[in-house]
């Protein structure tokens, strides 16, 4: 791709709006086709989280993602578009010494972090927790505000309209309308994955939004708690995964009611709740199966990244629009 050359983006999440973002600094034309619908991106507010799960699995691009991440941030500020976050750490206790265990087996020795004596850990932790483990370079942020300021920066051009095909060079949208490029890279997420028809597994979650955080901190195990733009998240419930979105891809995900019972026992957990008022829900699916490089109809891919969407969505999407632009000869 020759600067000024064309780039077709399906998706507005955090992969198509990063994808946008990394393509449109290194001098390409971008314009996003975004349905702007089921977005997993919009979660009010994600951890930036290195150190995952209740094993304490570490992706080796971690470190790495979250310091994109943050520094996206500051970009973000810079050019004027705030994004209501926090680098505060996210501490992540732990109920016994097998599972400390794993979790110090898991830590590669370049990542910062340490485990907190009683008497350092947040005053909002339950007491009960045999250890906790601090990552001071992790945090939370506000997905839709960070999905949305990556795309303004851009400068990428958004039509709000859902695209029906896409090869190596065109994208047909529903109207029937066909937009032409130099490449076509799709982010259509969970839900542009059953639009597609695709089987890939996808998991809903729901996460509950509070008046208020009852710690700066993210506490997280099982599930977690932390504060947002608006009062503070509990989220977030992984429901039985299923192949594909279920229907026509226009239901909103549900919450059982016994998901609700165990998303409100974990956060119990982590702290004591009692006093904070739970003010609505917001839910959500997430696609695995990472894909990110060319496909064989010669069209680019950046889907499928899980739970991470924030640790590694932008780290994924520098590399596919370097490798897009670099196949173009840019
Ligand atoms: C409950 C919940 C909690 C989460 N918590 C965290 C967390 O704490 N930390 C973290 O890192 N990640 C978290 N995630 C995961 C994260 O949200 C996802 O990994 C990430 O948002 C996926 O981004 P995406 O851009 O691939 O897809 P999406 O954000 O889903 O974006 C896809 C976009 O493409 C559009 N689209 C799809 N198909 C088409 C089409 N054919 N034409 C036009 N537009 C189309 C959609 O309308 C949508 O706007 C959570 C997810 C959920 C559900």
């Amino acid at each position: 791709m020759t600067p000024g050359s064309h780039l077709l983006v399906v998706g507005g999440g955090v992969a198509g709006a990063s994808v946008a973002y990394f393509a449109a600094r290194a001098g390409a034309r971008v314009t996003v086709i975004d349905a702007g619908r089921h977005a997993a991106s919009h979660v009010p507010s994600a951890l930036v989280n290195p150190v995952r799960g209740q094993s304490g699995q570490v992706d080796p691009r971690a470190r790495e993602g979250l310091r994109l991440t943050w520094a996206l941030v500051d970009a973000l500020a810079e050019a004027g578009v705030g994004v209501p976050h926090g680098r505060t750490g996210v501490v992540r206790p732990v109920p016994d010494d097998r599972t400390q265990q794993k979790f110090a087996r898991n830590l590669p020795p370049g990542l910062p972090h340490r485990w907190l004596p009683a008497g350092d850990r947040p005053a909002a932790l339950a007491p009960g927790w045999t250890h906790a483990l601090l990552l001071p370079e992790g945090g939370w942020l506000d997905g839709a505000a960070f999905t949305a300021g990556l795309l303004a920066v851009s400068g990428a051009g958004v039509v709000r309209e859902r695209a029906r095909t896409w090869d190596a060079h065109t994208v047909t949208l529903e109207n029937g309308e066909r937009l032409g490029g130099d490449a076509v890279v799709w982010c259509g997420g969970a839900v542009g994955a059953g639009w597609a028809g695709e089987a890939g597994v996808q998991r809903a979650g729901t996460l509950l939004t509070l008046d208020r955080s009852p710690s700066l901190q993210p506490l997280s195990f099982g599930a977690y708690l932390a504060p947002a733009a608006a009062g503070g998240v509990l989220g977030a419930t992984f429901e039985a995964p299923t192949s594909g979105w279920p229907g026509q891809g226009e239901q909103t995900p549900t919450l059982p009611l016994p998901s609700l019972g165990w998303l409100l026992g974990k956060g119990e957990a982590l702290t004591d709740l009692s006093g904070v008022r739970v003010t609505g829900r917001w839910s959500g699916r997430r696609l695995s199966g990472l894909v990110a490089g060319r496909q064989p109809d010669g069209s680019w891919r950046l889907s499928g990244l899980g739970s991470k969407g924030f640790l590694l969505g932008p780290l994924l999407a520098r590399h596919v629009a370097g490798d897009v632009l670099a196949a173009r000869g840019m």
